[in-house]
């Protein structure tokens, strides 16, 4: 089998995690597997990268560089612990070096400049990778195997959504083919930079944050891998967020359909675009933890099997949104009123996260950052202000600190009552519910609580649904 293998930065965190990375590398190698390995940048690194240059664009130099020191000091002590020579040492440690040198070029620019665009921001967060595949590679050959370490702007062509790249897919997939495909066949694991590509000038982009999830599904629809595998720091996608519903278990098998709804929603084990790649190839992704690698995680499959019982998945959590509607005794059937709401907030840059619209059309809502609230209401209320003066629309009414809680499962299509189920259990403990929403797929019912009720409604219902029994 040819495996895509993804290790997150936590599973790199420092020289020892790289090694154990390599370990489970190493592990499938020796199985008969072929393997590709996409790395994120050690954990932490890209925030500071970040960090640094927002800073400096605010007129702040000083976090260049103490951020360029700590990096160094980060990235030589995982050079060392990684292989024991002296000269590959160096070779790393220069390398490193030699990154660093470009992020501190790039932060004084920005410095001077006083602007950070999203392309500049794209050339420094990218650089995170490029320091951590040298000491991938190099772990990989301290276990007897020939290792190259690769920039993912050699293969992955996007658009030019500087901070939220798209793959363009064909071209891709010639590229990253001509390049890997080689390795692959004479034996050599090319370890490839998560999170980045280029535009087809050459121009770094970068795939959102905690885009190396969607690196290893893009590589692997591109290469036709047989399997992708997510190395990350939990036991897979579970029915609910542990941390929040200590009761919670890891999901063995869902549909993508079902993993990109939990990753939407607040689920933060994958990055949501990761299926899209892989969603016409019928490949298995499988979610697995480098901390528990005998843990057997999650498997992402085109179906999942139902179990014979429960048709709710998992729950998730979306919370701090603000839930925006429009109102007025004008508005009921007049057409283009929802078109023109939702180009106010596009024109904004405002993602709509939630949608509801009584069939009485007098009232018409939308959640959103609460973070974005305030641009939002503004850009409405100008949009709106004929219609204002008219009498047509009464304004905009903000409610402000709820959470999109949402109960998912591709059986929710075929089972009668899971609603009543899911506000009856709200009602019984007092919740409000404020807003209600499900997509015709079914495989979402999306409710917006109070923030302060978000928790004790994620308890209530993994309760009601038993979903803590297998
Ligand atoms: N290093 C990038 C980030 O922190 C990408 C990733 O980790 O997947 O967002
Ligand atoms: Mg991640």
């Amino acid at each position: 089998m040819l495996l895509v293998m993804k290790f997150g930065g936590t599973s790199l965190g420092d020289g020892a995690r790289i090694g154990q990375a390599a370990a489970l590398a190493h592990r499938e190698i020796a199985n008969g597997h072929q393997v590709v390995v996409v790395a994120s940048a050690m954990s932490g690194v890209t925030n500071q990268l970040i960090a640094a240059a927002q800073l400096a664009a605010r007129g702040d130099e000083s976090l260049i560089a103490e951020t360029r020191r700590r990096l160094f000091a980060q990235h030589i002590a995982a050079a060392q612990a990684v292989t024991p020579s002296r000269e590959a040492q160096d070779r790393l440690i220069a390398q490193s070096d030699r990154q660093l040198t470009v992020f501190e070029n790039l932060a004084r620019s920005v410095h001077i400049l006083g602007e950070l665009t999203a392309r500049g921001l794209d050339a420094v967060a990218a650089l995170g990778e490029s320091l951590c595949v040298p000491l991938v590679a190099q772990a990989l050959r301290e276990r007897g195997l020939a290792a190259e370490a690769i920039e993912a702007t050699e293969l992955i062509v996007t658009d030019d959504h500087f901070g939220n790249a798209s793959p363009l897919m064909p071209e891709t997939a010639a590229q990253a083919r001509a390049r890997l495909m080689p390795l692959v066949q004479g034996g050599t694991v090319a370890v490839v930079t998560g999170f980045m590509g280029a535009t087809r000038g050459g121009v770094t982009t970068t795939l959102g944050r905690g885009g190396s999830d969607y690196s290893a599904t893009i590589l692997g629809a591109a290469l036709d891998a047989d399997e992708v595998w997510i190395w990350t720091d939990v036991n897979g996608v579970m029915t609910a967020d542990p941390r929040i519903v200590p009761q919670a278990r890891t999901l063995p098998e869902i549909s993508y359909a079902e993993a990109a709804e939990l990753s939407y929603f607040g689920a933060k084990v994958l990055h949501p675009k990761t299926l899209m790649p892989i969603a016409s190839k019928n490949k298995p992704v499988r979610i697995l933890n480098t901390f528990e690698p005998e843990h057997p995680g999650t498997r992402i499959v085109p179906q999942a099997a139902n179990g014979g019982r429960g048709a709710v998945k998992g729950i998730t959590a979306i919370k701090r949104l603000c839930i925006l509607s429009l109102e007025g005794r004008g508005m009921g059937g007049v057409p283009g009123v929802a078109a023109k709401l939702f180009a106010a907030v596009a024109r904004q840059s405002v993602s709509v996260m939630m949608i509801a619209q009584s069939s009485s059309e007098l009232d018409i809502c939308i959640v959103i950052e609460d973070d974005a609230a305030a641009r939002a209401i503004a850009a409405i209320e100008q949009e709106f202000e004929l219609e204002r003066l008219r009498g047509d629309v009464d304004g905009v009414r903000a409610q402000r600190q709820v959470t999109i809680v949402a109960v998912v499962g591709a059986g929710l299509r075929a089972t009668p009552g899971i609603a009543a189920r899911v506000f009856g259990v709200l009602a019984e403990r007092g919740i409000n519910v404020i807003s209600i929403a499900q997509g015709s797929s079914e495989y979402n019912l999306s409710l917006v609580v109070q923030d302060s009720d978000a928790d004790e409604s994620l308890r209530a219902i993994h309760q009601a649904f038993e979903l803590e029994k297998v």
